[in-house]
């Protein structure tokens, strides 16, 4: 144990060009200059970062590297890196190893190959890395790795992290100002601070390889389900089964090397389903950490015989996977502002901060939605398994009760909690947390922290962070606007406090969200129950959301607008490739073997009535099988036409609609006559490999 211990702390951070690296490596003026850039104080000088660059090349061939590469996050929710060797020629046909500060900072990948939704053609190919100094560069394989943002050519923003970095200077400037007039004038800036649990399914690659709508589109299209699923509620918390643990081993040990604190891990609900949790840290940091285990468990899954899948629903009929992203803000002076203290009621901080919140999520709530829509989450959101669409926030026993106290002009109290007393003498008094959890809610409240459960398991946690910091900013610009000019802060900040609990107490609730009288009484309380990723992104135009983000200058109508295209173009694509994967698999591999096998049926019935005995249940499976084999048939060709109508289609949400209504509910219909089949055919003769194998087999 002891040793397992003091090798975490050896490995921890060793490819990683960390400020212990830097402090040892850099002159002292130089770290110095370097932290205060990085804090947004003084511009990046060429001479700075050919230092940087200088020490950071010598620390990398040290650990055996010989490329570098910017690593960036373009839309497409992945990562993209394009590698460069340190070589350089010299004039005698020798070569010397070299690493310059503009090589840093700025790099010039082809930005016409990405997605960027119109800003930019084909022709229009020059696009920008800029180094994001916020993030610490490390090594992976024989390559230095620089987190960047990417622009085109006219500056604007092609990836996921570049909105990420704009909307964390948008609340630290406003909730500064916040907390300004609060009286906490030694506050300089105010981060987001992100720990995203990753659930992802594990699968044996010898199966994964005969799926082809695994390999192709990440998840199952065809299957029918295995007898038994998750019903014995028996794999949550399970012990980890030796293959499994052996992996994760090895995962941790290559994430610690990265720096990336993976820190918790456990079974999940589904069977062959895991989680992975890390401490949290500042937002893009985190981020890029998420990218990077996201990565790790696919790759090591390979080296251990089994593939990691990442889609938001590879199976049917069992839990899909999320990503609860846990988010607060803390002050450079190490202060969480969403911890509530032993009584909360007298913590105006808090208090102001928790309206902030909740006021953002109710006006925003669509916005919020849509940074969670994706063609794998429509088949969560709104399934008995995961938070509704219904956005809803959870506060618990002792915060509700705070929050309706507001509502009626000043919170007076905080209910205490006390302690649990388990009715033996050898067991310990447990302190009582102050409130339940909720496993049901969509927003909850868990702690000292918000828990959004609405992410996907394969998103990235940039797209719903940007939105949250930045209509989180809103609320405190208006906070701050209001406050700055009062007489009496005190007074008129309970005065806004009552005004915010009494507007946004519909969005409070504490019950279970996964009941259909939820359902109901959101609909009279107003909150949209938006079930489509479609009409989610229809929704991400809509003035409110434009104004907002162009206020905070995190994206402009402009940015925002291509965006929303390439979702849309995204959704069309990705259904069209399932589309296609359905009709591939139905056709070449079910069709086949069905037909075949009604053959032998035939066959047989001749030869048994030959034989003299009944031959009775051999014509009824022949009749099933055959009926079956019609409608499916039927549904290929209903699949084909609705692929070809939707294909013809130019406009992108008129597109997306028409993937989402017709061939959606065609691709539904092979499905369900394929499965039926699955259930009737000769198991040998069956081409996929089944549910249970899948899920059970280890
Ligand atoms: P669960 O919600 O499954 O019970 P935990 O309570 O262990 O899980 O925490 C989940 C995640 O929340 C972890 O990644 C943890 O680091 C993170 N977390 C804890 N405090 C904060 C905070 N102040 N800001 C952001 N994330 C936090
Ligand atoms: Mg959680």
């Amino acid at each position: 144990m002891r040793n397992e211990q003091a090798q975490i702390m050896d490995i921890f951070g060793i490819n990683v060009f960390n400020d212990a690296v830097m402090r040892q490596r850099l002159p002292k003026n130089t770290f110095t200059e370097f932290c205060q850039v990085r804090q947004g104080q003084g511009e990046f000088s060429t001479a700075l970062a050919d230092v940087i660059a200088n020490a950071m090349k010598d620390w990398a061939i040290g650990k055996g590297a010989t490329h570098y590469c910017h690593w960036f996050q373009p839309m497409t929710g992945l990562t993209a890196e394009k590698h460069d060797s340190f070589i350089s020629p010299t004039a005698d046909g020798k070569t010397v190893l070299e690493f310059s500060g503009k090589e840093l900072i700025k790099g010039e990948p082809d930005a016409s190959s990405f997605p960027s939704g119109g800003l930019r053609a084909t022709f229009e190919a020059r696009g920008y890395t800029a180094w994001d100094c916020t993030s610490p560069v490390f090594i992976k394989g024989k390559i230095l790795y620089i987190p960047c943002a990417f622009c085109s050519y006219t500056g604007e923003t092609l990836d996921k992290k570049t909105p990420l970095l704009r909307s964390m200077e948008a609340l630290s400037k406003q909730a500064v100002r916040v907390l300004k007039v609060l009286g906490e004038t030694s506050v300089q800036s105010v981060t987001t601070t992100l720990g995203s649990e990753q659930e992802y399914f594990l699968i044996d690659r010898s199966f994964f390889e005969k799926r082809l709508d695994l390999v192709l589109a990440g998840r199952t299209l065809f299957g029918a389900p295995s007898p038994r699923g998750q019903e014995m509620e028996d794999h949550y918390f399970g012990t980890l089964h030796e293959r499994v643990a052996a992996y994760m081993n090895d995962v941790n040990s290559e994430l610690w090397k990265l720096g990336v604190s993976a820190k918790t891990q456990h079974n999940e609900v589904s069977p062959a389903q895991y989680e992975l949790a890390p401490l949290f840290g500042t937002v893009n940091v985190a981020t890029d950490h998420n990218q990077l285990t996201m990565e790790t468990l696919q790759k090591m899954a390979l080296r251990h015989g089994f593939v990691c899948l990442l889609h938001e629903k590879p199976f049917a009929g069992v839990n899909g996977s999320g990503k609860h992203n846990n988010w607060s803000m803390l002050t450079n002076t190490g202060n969480n502002l969403l911890d509530p203290g032993s009584t909360p009621h007298e913590n105006m901080v808090f208090l102001v901060f928790l309206c902030a919140v909740i006021q953002a999520v109710d006006r925003y709530a669509k916005l919020l939605r849509a940074a969670v829509a994706n063609p794998g989450n429509e088949h969560r959101l709104g399934a008995n398994e995961a938070p509704p669409a219904i956005v809803s926030i959870f506060l618990g026993d002792q915060l509700t009760d705070i929050f309706e106290q507001l509502a009626a002009g000043g919170a007076k109290s905080s209910k205490k909690s006390g302690e649990l007393k388990l009715g033996s003498s050898i067991l310990p008094p447990l302190p009582k947390d102050t409130t339940d959890r909720n496993r049901t809610s969509p927003f909850a409240f868990t702690g000292n922290k918000f828990e959004f459960r609405m992410v996907g398991s394969s998103q990235s946690t940039a797209g719903p962070n940007f939105v949250l910091n930045t209509i989180v900013a809103e609320s405190l610009k208006a906070m701050a606007d209001q406050l700055e000019k009062s007489k009496n802060v005190v007074t008129d900040a309970q005065k806004l406090l009552q005004k915010i609990a009494k507007d946004h107490s519909r969005v409070i609730f504490n019950g279970d969200n996964y009941t259909d009288e939820w359902v109901v009484e959101a609909k009279k309380r107003g909150l949209a129950n938006i079930r489509s990723t479609v009409e989610s992104l229809e929704t991400i135009m809509d003035k409110e959301n434009v104004d907002v983000l162009e206020r905070h200058k995190v994206l402009t109508k402009h940015e925002l607008h291509a965006r929303t295209d390439i979702l849309l173009e995204n959704y069309s694509k990705s259904i069209n490739i399932e589309a296609g994967v359905t009709l591939s698999i139905a056709k070449r591999q079910i069709l086949p073997v069905c037909i075949d096998y009604c053959a032998n049926l035939a066959a047989s019935v001749g030869i048994i009535a030959d034989s003299g005995v009944s031959n009775k249940v051999v014509r009824k499976s022949l009749e099933k099988v055959s009926g079956l084999v019609e409608d499916l048939d039927d549904a290929i060709e209903d699949l084909e036409a609705a692929i070809e109508k939707a294909q013809k289609i130019s406009k992108a949400v008129q597109q997306a609609r028409s993937y989402r209504d017709d061939v959606i509910p065609a691709m539904a219909q092979v499905r369900q006559a394929a499965d039926a089949l699955e259930m009737l055919v000769d198991a040998d003769a069956w081409p996929l490999p089944s549910y249970a194998e899948m899920l059970f087999l280890r």
